[in-house]
Order: structure tokens, then sequence, then C-alpha cells
């Protein structure tokens, strides 16, 4: 069967901006061809939604880079009988992906519009393993807790004790730390009762707003 011209832009995508600079875990890269970006950035021609770079999805907010989605997704080394926290639906393009990786994903989002439109997509493409929940996320969602991996989808200005606590012995955890303009990406593994804390590079997130984040306001 012929490739979509979606498809086909999607796989040259991969092969240069992703396993380009380096993911190469095959399941990730997988699910990356089978989640259509364009579904989460109606509107936008194929070109835009597959550059390199972050898109606008409404309320002030972005969908992340491709690269970034994937990094991110391979850093939390999500197996099938993996339980995922996600802080930041979005659109949901990064809570499909997980979708895909992951047995079941919990998704919390503080804007409700962002939580319908992503909700209808991912029921377009029958992803049903998804909890969605609005609220603050800096608190994590502790009545789903423990989570084999948590992935933070905005900068937070310090690691949210709360999303530390709901991690999984072993579990990974992925967050933008810094100031509201620049970040870095900290990776922490829990191993019983100490937490271990990498920073990995810079990025770029928009502010995780709350409790446990920056004060509403400014965004
Ligand atoms: N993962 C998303 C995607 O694939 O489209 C991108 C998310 S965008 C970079 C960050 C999201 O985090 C925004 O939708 C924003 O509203 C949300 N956010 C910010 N603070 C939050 C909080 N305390 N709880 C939940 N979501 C929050």
């Amino acid at each position: 069967m012929q490739e979509s011209a979606a498809a086909h832009l999607r796989r040259e995508h991969i092969e240069v901006f992703i396993r380009g600079r380096g993911v190469c875990d095959k399941r990730v890269l997988r699910a990356l061809q089978d989640v259509p970006r364009e579904l989460f950035a109606p509107g936008m021609s194929l070109n835009d939604v597959y550059g390199d770079h972050p898109l606008p999805i409404g309320c002030g907010q972005t969908v992340s880079q491709p690269y970034m989605v994937a990094w991110m997704t391979e850093l939390l080394r999500v197996s099938e009988e993996d339980r995922v926290l996600e802080i930041g639906t979005g659109s949901g393009y990064q809570t499909a992906v997980l979708a895909r990786l992951a047995k079941e994903v919990c998704t919390v989002e503080r804007l409700p519009a962002l939580t319908v439109r992503a909700q209808a997509v991912l029921g377009e493409l029958n992803l049903v393993n998804v909890r969605y929940r609005v609220g603050d996320g800096t608190v994590g969602w502790a009545e789903q807790a423990p989570y084999n991996a948590i992935c933070v989808t905005a900068g937070a200005p310090r690691v949210p004790p709360p999303l530390q606590a709901q991690l999984a012995d072993g579990g990974r955890l992925v967050i933008p730390v810094g100031d509201r303009m620049l970040q870095s990406l900290v990776l922490v593994e829990r191993c019983g009762s100490r937490y271990n804390m990498r920073e990995l590079g810079g990025c770029r997130f928009v502010p995780l707003v709350g409790a446990e984040g920056w004060p509403s306001g400014q965004t």
C-alpha cells in the first residue's frame, strides 16, 4: 500500500531529526511513526506539522518539538507493563505516544478546553488506555499512584515533592527545571528511599503553573 504524504514526511522527520540526534529505542521510534501529529495541530500545513519545532495549540500553549517528545519518552524507558503519569496533556500528542508504549497513561491538564480536545483526538485514534483529569498536576494524581514513569511537559522551578513521592520504586521522572524562560531537562530515578537526579541538557518549555510550580497570572 502506498504511504500517505503525512506518513512519508513523518518517516523522513524521524530519520533526520530524531534518529539522527541519537534517539534509538525502536519502540519509541515506532510509536512516533504510528501517531499522526497532524491530528493534534488542526489547520496547520503538513510542512509546519513536520517541522523541527514546537507548534501553537491555542490557550497560549504549545505542543513540543517532536525530538523533545522522543527524547523524554526514551528517557522514561516505558514498558508494556508500566503505568505512566503525564503532567500537561496539552494537545494530547505526547499522551498518544506514551499510550502506545504503556499499559495505562494518567494525564493531567489545568486548562479544561485542552483536555476536551485531546480526549476527542485520542478517542478517534482508539487509544482507550488513557485516564484524563483537569486540575493542578504539580500535586500529581495520588489516587492512581504509584507510577513507573512520570513525564512533566511544562517547566518547573523545582521537582515537585508530590511527584517524587508518587513514583514507584525503580520509577523514572523527567521534568524541565529552571526559570520561566529556560530550563534543564532533569531525570530522577527512585531507588528505595533514594532519588538519583541527573541534569541532561537545556530546553525551553511553557511554565508549570500550580501549588508546587509557578504562580498563575504571569504565564
Ligand atoms: N504534552 C503536550 C502535547 O503533547 O501537546 C504539550 C504540553 S505544553 C508544552 C504544557 C502543558 O502543561 C500546557 O497545556 C499547560 O496548560 C499545562 N500545564 C501547565 N501547568 C500545569 C499544571 N500545574 N497541571 C497540569 N497541566 C499544566
